[in-house]
């Protein structure tokens, strides 16, 4: 017997029905967005590894353990984007959308890599729905950004998430929130599980959001929130951004020991958070990031933008539709004169774009009814030998189960009539 070949682990195929779920969610998240004033921007999937050793982070998970890298044929070295936020910078940059749009508002759709061990609602091929806001500093670009968020997942029914929002304030902040989160761990760093001492050596923003209990506890004596090293611009900042939301009506919950634990981020930093994902509890997240533009060797920009993972949005969904192949028309033949005429009633109604389909593979009407149902068909015409005798067709709604004879000359555009209003 020949081996069975299987998708690599961490990744997944998405079979129809699921697909169709997905396609409804983007299709919802692309009006929202466009609602939003955001226009799509699609980056490649690999990058130069540089770009996100860059922005990212030396000391980041990330980079240091999850990045696909690999050698292309030129010895280069080249990543599967693990993220998008590098991305759409570097695209902003070598294309001048600066000139062009000025202040950009952009989203993205797609997959993205990372090595970790997969388990539910993570997997090492996973897909964001995101959006970029470049070229502003205001703090009610911060709202909005969440109020979008917020949008999306109202729009997926996903109800009961939590908003989690902190600052980190500007780097100046963070180096000093960094220096006095060092000094105040210090003599506590071997109560601190193994993780941490590593953090704090490489990245100690990270201890705040460890999730061992004695790390935890430890914290908590120390650290009373990022509010103390904020400078004043930082705090005015945040105390409009939690005003500007209060406008507009999005409930949130500051949380201090929320730290995205990407460099790139300053000040605005925000998580949603949902009870049906447990340990896991992410649904979206973000923030601004003022300094990645000028980093990746742009002009000093503000931006702010989150990306949700669909995966983990999917797991979060209140009630999810029984979903159809939204079939309109069936047409089951007897016979091979009726099967003809059945074809090229199917080819005019694809014409006309209603969704039709045929039997291919020489089934008995019994088993073509079956397949009608199947595929969700809310017609099924059938044409025997009685109907070419009178040159009618018989037409079965499967919902009502009630049958109509139509005469065959005025079929499509009966069908027409019936399923386009
Ligand atoms: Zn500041
Ligand atoms: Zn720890």
């Amino acid at each position: 017997m020949k081996e069975q070949l299987k998708a690599l682990r961490g990744t997944k195929d998405l079979l129809p029905k699921e697909a169709r779920l997905w396609t409804i969610l983007e299709e919802k998240a692309r009006a929202v967005l466009n609602s939003f004033a955001y226009s799509e921007i699609r980056t490649p999937i690999i990058e130069e590894s540089t770009l996100f050793v860059k922005s990212l982070g030396q000391g980041t998970d990330i980079v240091e353990k999850q990045m696909f890298t690999f050698l292309d044929r030129g010895e280069r070295s080249i990543t599967l984007r693990p993220e998008s936020t590098a991305s759409v910078v570097r695209a902003y940059l070598e294309n001048s959308l600066e000139n062009e749009m000025g202040f950009a508002k952009l989203f993205y759709m797609g997959p993205m890599f990372r090595a970790e061990r997969p388990q539910a609602g993570r997997m090492r091929q996973f897909h964001q729905i995101g959006v970029e806001a470049i070229g502003s500093y205001s703090p009610y670009l911060d709202a909005e950004v969440i109020a979008l968020l917020a949008a999306l997942l109202d729009s997926f029914n996903i109800i009961n998430y939590g908003i989690k929002l902190n600052t980190l304030g500007c780097v100046k902040d963070k180096e000093a929130f960094a220096n006095g989160l060092r000094q105040a761990i210090g003599p506590r760093i071997k109560d601190l599980c193994e993780d941490c001492k590593v953090r704090y050596e490489k990245n100690i923003l990270r201890v705040l959001d460890c999730k061992v209990d004695a790390c935890r506890n430890e914290i908590k004596k120390i650290f009373k929130g990022t509010e103390e090293y904020l400078c004043a611009d930082c705090l005015t900042h945040f105390e409009t951004v939690k005003k500007a939301l209060e406008g507009l009506k999005i409930n949130y919950k500051v949380e201090p020991y929320l730290v995205r634990g990407l460099d790139y981020y300053t000040r605005t930093t925000f998580e949603v958070v949902h009870a049906k994902l447990g340990a896991q509890d992410a649904i979206g997240a973000g923030g601004r990031y003022d300094n990645l533009v000028a980093d990746l060797g742009g002009p000093a920009k503000g931006a702010c933008g989150f990306a949700i993972g669909m995966e983990r949005a999917i797991m979060a969904i209140q009630d999810i539709p029984e979903l159809d192949g939204g079939l309109s028309l069936y047409i089951a033949t007897m016979g091979e004169e009726a099967y003809e005429l059945g074809l090229s009633l199917v080819m005019a109604l694809r014409g006309q774009g209603i969704s039709a389909e045929a039997d291919f593979e020489g089934k008995s009407l019994k088993a073509q009814m079956r397949t009608a149902d199947k595929l969700g068909a809310k017609y099924v015409a059938i044409i025997g030998e009685d109907e070419i005798k009178n040159h009618s067709i018989t037409l079965r709604n499967m919902g009502t189960k009630e049958q109509s004879v139509i005469p065959e000359r005025n079929f499509v555009t009966e069908m027409e009539r019936i399923l386009i209003k």
